[in-house]
């Protein structure tokens, strides 16, 4: 905790949704790393941008939903199940490759 939004936040003792802005923030959280080609890779969805500020775009796309949030989507009709750890997907995709 950063300890500088007591007072501003105390309509939050509720739970309730995360606004909009407290989502954006965490977007910003969503790690990014350097790629081998030079890019900013997201680490949530493997989208890779030119730049920082083309990545915060991005990331702040996932918190408006606009991009789901998981790192990997099985892409066979009819199935659509999503994992966090590219062991499990790719376990899954074998699955479906028999
Ligand atoms: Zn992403
Ligand atoms: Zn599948």
């Amino acid at each position: 905790m950063l300890g500088t939004i007591e007072g501003i936040g105390a309509e939050a003792s509720q739970k309730k949704e995360l606004s909009l802005s407290e989502e954006l923030t965490e977007a910003l959280k969503i790690p990014s790393v350097k790629a081998e080609n030079g890019m900013i890779e997201c680490e949530l969805c493997k989208k890779q941008c030119k730049s920082e500020e083309e990545m915060e775009i991005h990331k702040l796309k996932h918190a408006t939903r606009d991009i789901p949030v998981y790192k990997f989507r099985c892409e066979y009709a009819d199935c659509g199940q999503t994992f966090n750890n590219s062991m499990a997907f790719e376990g899954h995709i074998n699955k479906h490759k028999g």
